[in-house]
């Protein structure tokens, strides 16, 4: 059974107070405060009036919504009415939305805590932490190196016992990508599981809300709880919710898994690459069945998305004008106003996106850039669906490399784009994909295996996220 199962239901038992654990969490964020995972941590007086409520319920003898006892970390790109909604960014300092995101509603009326919103890269743009105003998260288990991005904070909130769960977006593989250099389990859903309601968009077509956690359980039980269709998304669908949690119990033998050539290039950290290896051996052990395929397009993945997540991001970054959010520059005239709002708003990596996004989408290179990009798109779509004929998961390495150093990639911005290699595609494709640890290397820091499977097929990442967890013995 999952942890935060066993938590709600060690609650709801009446075994522990929850106002004694916010106190706990609260002096535990403090004490860790050098890692600078939370921008915003809700005021004690509100978080022990909630907690007092619910606990108050629990012993008249109510019973309590399915998240009741746990308490949670929202990325700071999601909205919490009435608290900041910073994105990091030096542009949304002083912004405070006036409604909640369809997953903080969701998480309430679940009776959920919400204990404050997270550190990320500036407007989730970023792979290592590093681009937030509010200065770089620190990875918990050496802080002379990145946590990841961009849901630095809440793969670090997690990590660290800051939180029992935590949701982070996934634009590109921001969930996934901090959670393998945390070592902590995150998912990014199929497009359309989750609402996009409420969360700041980065780039509309490729942007996930995912459950963060310790353990697969743990992500599918919160999955549980967020998913589902929202008239306010109109990208969310009609499908039903599943019972994700029944799969934990399930054994794998009847997946099929496909290891794709091209994500075990010769670059690959060798420890990343033994860690794998000497997974799938174990897998097989238990009857996995496992073959090689190939996706050859997977090289011009990180291209294409590169001109899409910008082209979208220039678009939807063109509301912080200095008129109707946060910061204002005010100016003779309106053009200054804009330029000095968002000149001074914005940090570089935010105007380097701006501009590139704003490139390729202009006159004469439309049709060079963004057009060819969304072809590519369609093959990768095509070429990813297509495996999925022959497999139900791909097993990859979730990053190329463990966490890095800090400011190791921050002055090569391709470098950083190259991170993502191996967790652009299922964005791109839309498909649903998960991070699981395998386990630590030799210098002591963790290293995480990915799972992709096809459109709402998330039951699959879950019964052989489980399986990798006995095999590896976590959890
Ligand atoms: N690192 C990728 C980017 O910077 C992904 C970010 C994300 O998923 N939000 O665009």
């Amino acid at each position: 059974m999952s942890d935060s199962i066993r938590r709600h239901q060690d609650y709801v038992a009446g075994k522990f107070k929850l106002v004694d654990r916010v106190e706990e969490l609260l002096e535990r964020i403090a004490v860790n405060s050098h890692l600078n995972a939370f921008i915003t941590v809700f005021s004690r007086r509100k978080l022990l009036d909630q907690a007092a409520a619910l606990d108050r319920r629990i012993e008249q003898g109510q019973k309590p919504g399915a998240l009741a006892g746990l308490v949670i970390a929202i990325k700071d790109n999601i909205s919490f009415r009435g608290e900041p909604l910073t994105c990091a960014s030096r542009m949304l300092t002083n912004f405070i939305p006036p409604y909640h995101a369809t997953v903080v509603e969701k998480i309430l009326q679940a009776d959920g805590l919400i204990i404050g919103k997270t550190n990320l890269d500036e407007f989730a743009m970023g792979s290592s932490g590093e681009t937030s105003h509010f200065g770089p998260v620190k990875n918990p288990w050496n802080l002379e190196r990145v946590p990841g991005g961009s849901s630095s904070g809440s793969a670090v909130a997690v990590r660290a016992g800051l939180a029992d769960l935590a949701l982070g977006s996934d634009t590109g593989g921001s969930v996934r990508q901090p959670a393998a250099f945390c070592g902590i389990v995150g998912l990014k859903p199929t497009y359309g599981r989750v609402s996009r309601y409420g969360l700041v968009a980065y780039a509309s077509s490729l942007d996930q809300i995912g459950p963060m956690g310790k353990s697969v359980g743990e992500v599918a039980y919160l999955l549980q709880n967020i998913a589902g269709h929202d008239p306010r998304d109109a990208t969310s669908v009609l499908q039903e919710v599943p019972n994700y949690v029944k799969y934990l119990k399930t054994h794998p033998h009847h997946l099929r898994v496909g290891l794709p050539r091209q994500y075990f290039p010769e670059e690959l950290d060798p420890e990343v690459r033994a860690h794998i290896e000497k997974l799938v051996a174990a897998l097989k052990e238990q009857g996995v069945r496992f073959r090689e395929i190939d996706l050859p397009l997977t090289e011009y993945a990180v291209p294409a998305y590169y001109i899409i997540a910008t082209a979208e991001a220039s678009s939807n970054l063109a509301r912080f004008d200095g008129v109707r959010y946060g910061l204002r520059r005010p100016a003779p005239d309106l053009f200054q106003q804009y330029s000095r709002t968002r000149s001074e708003g914005f940090g570089p990596e935010v105007k380097r996106r701006i501009l590139l996004g704003s490139f390729v989408l202009s006159a004469g290179y439309y049709d060079e850039y963004y057009r060819k990009a969304q072809q590519v798109r369609q093959l990768i779509q095509k070429e990813i669906r297509q495996a999925f004929r022959e497999v139900d998961v791909l097993l990859t390495p979730t990053t190329p490399t463990p966490a890095f150093k800090l400011q190791e990639k921050t002055a090569d911005p391709l470098q950083m784009y190259l991170s993502d290699v191996f967790t652009v595609t299922a964005n791109l494709a839309g498909i649903c994909a998960l991070s699981v640890p395998v386990g630590v290397t030799s210098r002591g820091l963790p290293v995480g295996v990915q799972l992709m499977s096809d459109f709402f097929r998330e039951d699959r990442l879950f019964i052989l996220g489980r399986s990798i967890e006995k095999c590896t013995g976590e959890v």
